[in-house]
């Protein structure tokens, strides 16, 4: 326990020291598997040798010049992006927040080119989490997170997840409807893919741009590359994060045709954004999981089936698709049966206000799959004797 680290985050008593695959160990040597993947980063697991390599290659030869210069791991991974999300161009930054900045101010400056000022609302829906900056937790619709930090940026509206009623009746001041293809933080919770397809085509109607916040479930986990290809809808812009370079810092957003020259020089901007060294990081784990991304869905539908075989009765459903898995269960502290869970050799998180979250490395295989939710099993049953 470090007595200089200030107390941002309620940690668990562990030090973890090394990983391989979906295991992980502690400073006492104690061994874990893990379901977190450092909150759905770790895509690849750790210390994949592919991604090691290309990692070490990188850093030998060039790790960062700024944006003010082509670098070929940018250029190639915005290519390679570009191509798995049917989008037109890239932009990179460092994290889920910085990279919904990016939408946001596009979203803006997109609409005060069109029409001017005053129309620069950005709809988000009650339940989100679109990050921990000032703007961003403005977009964030959970009462919670707006304590203590006024004044928030103005200009965000939260809408009731599911609720077309209350997005038609949005005025003309708005630019943007920004949503998650599953609430993640706020609980491993999905849309409803007719919802938004209908939110979609209101989109359309009134001009709005569709926003989406992908960094949880974009680059595959969801058992598609990104979310909104499970849902039969396309954004104008989305976001991604977590999972895109294995376990370096990198983020960014994903346009469409007629968003690419919004953000002209000078008017977005990222010192790290885009280094090769994370670049090379996202196109090496893009390469290691092209074979995985299709058995996705499977693994994931493997894990709830199991689950629900358990026939645990504190277990009231399992949600999420692909390996973004959540688990509401009743009547206990999640935050005790999590540190339980981990005590046991187990790492997972919680989501929202009633769910366990499992979020495992995409490549894990049944057999790792199955150690895990034994340990699952034999805490939840003890919780009940
Ligand atoms: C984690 C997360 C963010 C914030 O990402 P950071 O990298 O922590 O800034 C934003 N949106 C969603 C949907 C997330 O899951």
């Amino acid at each position: 326990m470090s007595d200089y680290l200030l107390p941002t985050y309620a940690r668990y008593p562990v030090t973890f020291v090394k990983g391989q695959g979906c295991r992980l160990w502690d400073k006492e040597g104690k061994e874990y598997i893990d379901f977190a993947s450092g909150i759905g980063v770790t895509s690849v697991g750790h210390a994949h040798p592919e991604w090691v390599a290309a990692v070490a290659q990188q850093a030998g030869q060039l790790t960062h010049t700024s944006n003010l210069y082509n670098t070929e791991p940018g250029e190639k991974l915005a290519a390679r992006l570009c191509e798995i999300a049917g989008m037109r161009g890239a932009y990179f930054a460092n994290s889920g927040a910085e990279a919904n900045e990016g939408l946001i101010k596009l979203a803006r400056k997109w609409s005060h080119d069109k029409y001017g000022v005053g129309r620069a609302a950005v709809l988000t829906l009650e339940g989100s989490f679109h990050g921990r900056t000032i703007t961003t937790l403005a977009a964030t619709g959970q009462e919670h997170f707006h304590k203590f930090f006024d004044p928030f940026t103005p200009g965000f509206r939260h809408v009731p997840a599911g609720d077309m009623a209350a997005l038609e009746r949005q005025g003309d001041d708005v630019c943007a409807l920004l949503l998650e293809p599953i609430q993640g933080e706020g609980g491993v919770i999905p849309l409803d893919a007719a919802y938004v397809q209908q939110a979609a085509e209101l989109c359309r109607a009134r001009d709005w741009l569709l926003l989406m916040d992908e960094v949880q479930t974009g680059i595959g986990r969801t058992g598609e590359w990104f979310g909104f290809q499970t849902l039969g809808v396309k954004p104008d812009a989305l976001s991604f994060a977590k999972g895109i370079a294995g376990g370096l810092p990198l983020g960014g957003i994903l346009v469409n045709e007629k968003l690419f020259d919004v953000l002209g020089p000078g008017d977005h901007g990222s010192t790290f954004g885009g280094n090769p060294l994370c670049c090379a990081a996202a196109l090496a784990t893009l390469d290691i999981l092209t074979s995985i991304v299709p058995q996705v869905t499977e693994k994931g539908d493997y894990i709830r089936g199991r689950i629900a075989e358990m026939n645990l009765p504190d277990i009231v459903c399992t949600r999420g698709r692909g390996l973004m898995i959540g688990i509401q269960i009743a009547g206990v502290s999640l935050r005790e049966l999590n540190t339980k869970l981990l005590e046991a050799g187990l790492v997972g998180l919680t989501a929202g206000t009633d769910a366990l979250r499992f979020l495992p490395p995409l490549i894990i295989e049944n057999e790792d799959i199955d150690a895990g939710l034994t340990i699952f099993e034999n805490i939840v049953k003890g919780e009940r004797t």
